[in-house]
């Protein structure tokens, strides 16, 4: 998977999750192109892996802007939107797993380690 370049892995992302943008579950059209969204930030420490990338709408995508994960995500439900929570835990989990095996990514383990914490807390 590594080998796979941005387009390839945003394609990937789009197969593994559906056509959806994660945050407003939005469809995607010519009107509306997928862009690829970090789970945990780059300016966080996310790494540029399909473990750490879903789509995402381009105004959603944007909004986030470095936002953490789950403060962007009770923003969107104030809003009335409908993001993908399982889709979020799930990416999580894999990319917690890609990372123990690669090694490596020291700033993004304790913010990933705090999201999905406060996902779980949030989903119990
Ligand atoms: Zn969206």
């Amino acid at each position: 998977m590594a080998q796979l370049d941005r387009a390839e892995r945003l394609a990937a992302a789009l197969e593994r999750d559906g056509a959806t943008c994660v945050w407003c579950g939005g469809g995607f059209d010519r009107l509306s192109r997928p862009t690829t969204e970090h789970v945990v930030p780059r300016a966080k420490g996310g790494p540029s892996w399909l473990e750490n990338e879903v789509a995402a709408c381009r105004r959603c995508n944007g909004e986030r802007g470095h936002r953490a994960l789950v403060e962007w995500l009770d923003e969107c439900e104030r809003r009335g939107w409908h993001p993908d929570v399982p889709r979020l835990e799930r990416v999580l989990v894999d990319l917690k797993r890609a990372i123990a095996e690669r090694g490596g990514q020291r700033r993004a383990r304790p913010e990933l380690a705090a999201q999905l914490r406060r996902l779980r807390r949030r989903a119990a």
